[in-house]
């Protein structure tokens, strides 16, 4: 394949790139078609390497997407929360499931409260952190719940389960119906974007969802490359190419002391494998800083999130060489709540971005989906203008220019300081944008993605 006349950095003219085997070949002013061969024309459009989602969930996307959306936008008040649980169709089983909740639209929800709303099927709606998954009454029943004693099922004082449980989702997999992902609806909307490749970074992954995501990968599913964080029970050795870094949960409820957290930093280091810990929380940062500097950092070692880092923290997590994996996104989607709901000591420390580049420090950026928006158009916007969906500016000096939030979705997955380039030799996967680069930047938009192609093959428009 020939892609031809794009505008490539820092060539001043156009030039034309020639594909084969999944790689870039040539690169030259002029490149003549070989019989047959299939010509992209960029039309002296910006072309880039294919932009890489560093931190999303890609089964529970494709999930959502095959589920009720009660988020704020969607349900709106108890009203409206309702009348979507009473008008959605039945899944899987006879279960209804719910996505996106939030606290605002029809306060703390319990067993009882969404019986009074939807009763006699299977309800269950997920709270829009992920952490949270709440039962009606005939779910309860269905999955025998009342039997089960672990520390995320909530009970009141009577002892009664109160349908309310946290990072259950293991335990909900395996005593509910199998549910329907759309991985082909998940593959095209993040062509759409110019997304070719995603790092998965759910926790507790094992074989099975390993099998589940291999399966959906290719044409008609996820195009995208892949790059799956490890777990305990899926733990390749290192050099896996499917492979990254060690995912670490961290919860305040249930902190683990210092010790043990350096422990299982080591541990991991020690078979040669970088960890990514979950970081929302400022506790959760600081913690996270002293395991990996009590262990001895490692390269490619990652906090995910970075919500809330103290400014102290900004220089001993860049003498660490520890990466930070930022959602700009969260704050276009929430960032109002965030002014509203967040510590008001933690609002300058809030999804920090300019005084961490400043300060030495890698980033990178993903979406979190489902729970954050998976379009980087919008994220690098929001980099940029750290805009809310009010207009309230959260972090105003936090601000990057959006060149820089397009670098984080350039950065090399497995090496996120590197930035990946078009050049010869280099993987083919590419996007081509409807224009000059800086004339994309001023006004970012998924719309500027004109074609997205993964290791050669055109994957959209389809
Ligand atoms: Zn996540």
């Amino acid at each position: 394949m020939l892609v031809a006349r794009a505008k490539l950095d820092p060539h001043p003219e156009p030039v034309d790139l020639r594909i084969g085997n999944g790689l870039i070949t040539a690169l030259d002013g002029h490149l003549d078609p070989v019989r047959d061969e299939e010509v992209l024309d960029a039309r002296g459009g910006a072309v880039i390497p294919g932009l890489h989602d560093h931190h999303v969930h890609l089964s529970a996307t494709a999930a959502r997407l095959a589920s009720v959306d009660v988020g704020p936008a969607a349900a709106r008040d108890r009203e409206g929360f309702g009348e979507l649980l009473r008008t959605a169709p039945a899944g899987a089983g006879g279960w209804i499931r719910a996505v996106g909740y939030h606290d605002r639209v029809a306060g703390p929800l319990d067993r009882a409260g969404l019986d009074a709303l939807r009763a006699g099927v299977p309800v269950r709606v997920q709270h829009g952190t992920g952490e949270l998954w709440v039962l009606n009454g005939a779910a309860i029943a269905a999955t025998g719940l009342d039997d089960v004693h672990a520390p995320g099922v909530e009970r009141d004082a009577q002892g009664r389960v109160t349908g309310r449980i946290w990072r259950m989702d293991a335990w909900l997999r395996e005593v509910t119906p199998p549910v329907a992902r759309r991985f082909d609806a998940l593959g095209r909307a993040a062509a759409a974007a110019g997304i070719t490749g995603f790092t998965d970074a759910t926790a507790g992954r094992d074989e099975r969802s390993v099998r589940d995501l291999r399966a959906a990968a290719g044409p008609g599913g996820l195009p995208q490359r892949r790059l799956l964080l490890r777990s305990d029970a899926w733990f390749p050795p290192a050099g896996d190419p499917e492979a990254g870094a060690y995912k670490i949960v961290l919860d305040d409820e249930r902190l683990p002391d210092l010790d043990a957290l350096v422990d299982v930093v080591r541990a991991a280091h020690d078979r040669g494998v970088p960890v990514a810990v979950h970081c929302v929380t400022r506790v959760q940062t600081v913690l996270t800083a002293a395991a990996i500097e009590g262990a001895g950092p490692r390269r490619g070692d990652r906090i995910e999130h970075g919500s809330v880092i103290p400014a102290e923290l900004v220089a001993p997590l860049a003498r660490l060489g520890v990466a930070v994996v930022t959602q700009p996104g969260f704050i276009a989607d929430r960032g109002d709540r965030y002014l509203a709901d967040v510590d008001p000591r933690d609002v300058d420390d809030l999804y920090r971005a300019r005084s961490l580049v400043d300060g030495g420090i890698t980033l990178a950026a993903g979406s979190d989906a489902p729970f954050g928006p998976i379009d980087p158009w919008t994220a690098i916007r929001t980099a940029a203008t750290r805009a809310a969906p009010s207009g309230a500016v959260v972090g105003p000096g936090e601000a990057v220019p959006a060149a820089t939030a397009l670098g984080w979705y350039l950065a090399d997955p497995r090496h996120l300081g590197r930035t990946r380039s078009v050049h010869v030799g280099a993987p083919a996967d590419l996007v081509v944008l409807d224009g000059p680069i800086d004339a994309v930047l001023r006004d970012p938009g998924p719309s500027a993605v004109r074609a997205t192609v993964v290791g050669g093959v055109v994957v959209h428009p389809a």
